[in-house]
């Protein structure tokens, strides 16, 4: 299977410049974000502010830092609608985080090295989410040359998005909510399309997402030296509560919005239309059908995941407290208190259990309407569908989804899927004629967002 990864990707269509040729002033820019580190823990995002800042400043754009008092910095920019008030449309945020995972293991590139191979530019934060950051960063001046706007933009790029977003989006709601005053929709990423061998198949804007709920269980027991019996030890009692977790049999659901996604991507996707044709079938049996797509059966599922384990430090010593991390994924419309409930009854007496990151029930945003439309016709226009998606990941997006603003996961770079593997992988790289058409397409969306109605003409 690797090896036949490996083979496809030799085999990708590469639109490679020519060496030595100059990078686009865009690839430039997200050559130079890509080398500051911004690993999250412990995220260091100030850096990576200060250059967006620098970018903006040299435009005449004002722009705001919004610092935690543990100094994870969040970073906005205002571009104010100048039609009459009666003319203006809703205020849209051009989102992004500034924060990228741990790189990991198994690069053949620095991960911070923002260096160009085969075509591509690789580094850590190329596709998640940085180089959406520059397509948006473009596009947003871009828009501050129009002579008019008709809606408000707000840059944004937040901290702490990889770790839930509590030092970032949410600090940003919680005591700044005064920035989203007026906004009607936000676009960030989530985009999902679907690229193999050079075709894109269709582009997927995501509309609907699942819900974190992230918990800490911890079992206490009586310490002491691993050479003695204690049927009290709190390791022990931890993982027999586990276990009675992973016991629990998987109940699959098909929540409308899984139901809505899969009839309207069928017409597109031959694999999609299978599971369309299943649906009925597996709301009635509770399990999963054949046709299920891998690495989708997270859709019709609550699904849980014990990630982190921690107990003593030393072999021969029995800890007092063993403390595990559990990540669960509900459903749109899963009811968390009953979860909780049942989670708990499972797991029997003696432990506390602390909710980390939770988010509530949110409707999937709409699929109509001007601010879709615009998307629509700047991604895929007359030449590609564009389908509404519903994915299992998390995004900021949800901040904004669960307060009655519509957010719309947006992908805006024809990327092959299989180099999507490096995203939280290894050799995460954005080709750079993908990226620079993305950029093209980014600013063709937000003029088409803002700009008075008679000032977009139909070049696409
Ligand atoms: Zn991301």
């Amino acid at each position: 299977m690797r090896l036949l990864s490996t083979l496809l990707v030799a085999l990708l269509p590469v639109a490679a410049p020519a060496a030595g040729q100059p990078l686009s002033p865009a690839a430039a820019a997200l050559t130079e974000y890509l080398r500051l580190d911004t690993t999250n823990p412990p995220g260091r995002e100030a850096a990576a502010a200060a250059f967006l800042a620098a970018r903006l400043a040299a435009a005449g754009i004002a722009s705001q830092r919004y610092v935690t008092a543990d100094g994870r910095t969040s970073f906005a920019a205002r571009l104010p609608a100048t039609v009459p008030p009666g003319e203006r449309g809703g205020g849209i945020v051009l989102l992004h985080h500034l924060d990228v995972v741990p790189a990991g293991e198994g690069w053949t590139m620095p991960p911070f090295g923002g260096e160009v191979r085969d075509g591509a530019l690789f580094g850590r934060g190329a596709i998640d989410s940085k180089g959406l950051g520059v397509a948006f960063l473009e596009a947003f001046l871009a828009a501050a040359r129009l002579p008019d706007r008709r809606r408000e933009l707000l840059y944004l790029a937040v901290a702490d998005e990889e770790t839930g977003g509590l030092a970032g989006t949410a600090f940003l709601w919680e005591r700044h909510p005064e920035l989203f005053a007026g906004v009607e929709a936000v676009l960030g990423e989530g985009g999902s399309n679907r690229v193999v061998l050079g075709r894109t198949f269709h582009f997927g804007v995501e509309v609907a997402q699942k819900r974190p709920l992230w918990l800490e269980v911890t079992a206490r027991g009586r310490p002491g030296h691993a050479s003695s019996v204690n049927p009290e030890s709190a390791a022990h009692r931890l993982i027999a509560g586990l276990a009675r977790l992973l016991e629990a049999p998987a109940v699959w659901r098909v929540t409308p919005v899984a139901r809505r996604f899969f009839e309207q991507l069928a017409p597109h996707d031959p694999q999609a239309a299978k599971v369309a044709a299943d649906l009925d079938r597996i709301a009635a049996t509770g399990e999963p059908t054949a046709a299920i797509v891998p690495g989708m059966g997270g859709l019709f599922l609550d699904t849980l995941q014990v990630t982190q384990l921690a107990a003593a430090d030393r072999i021969n010593v029995v800890a007092g407290e063993a403390r595990a991390s559990i990540d669960i994924r509900l459903l749109p419309d899963s009811d968390q208190e009953a979860y909780l409930a049942a989670l708990r009854e499972r797991l029997g007496g003696g432990f506390d259990i602390a909710v980390r990151l939770a988010a509530p029930p949110s409707p999937a945003s709409p699929d109509h309407g001007p601010v879709w439309k615009a998307i629509a016709a700047a991604l895929g226009g007359e030449r590609v569908p564009v389908v509404p998606v519903f994915i299992g990941g998390i995004t900021d997006g949800r901040y904004f989804r669960q307060r009655g603003i519509a957010a719309y996961g947006v992908s805006p770079f024809e990327i092959e899927n299989l180099l999507l593997r490096g995203v939280h992988g290894p050799d995460e790289r954005m080709p750079l004629a993908a990226f620079d058409a993305g950029v093209a397409r980014s600013i063709d969306l937000v003029r088409r967002l803002v700009a008075p109605a008679d000032e977009i003409t139909e070049s696409r």
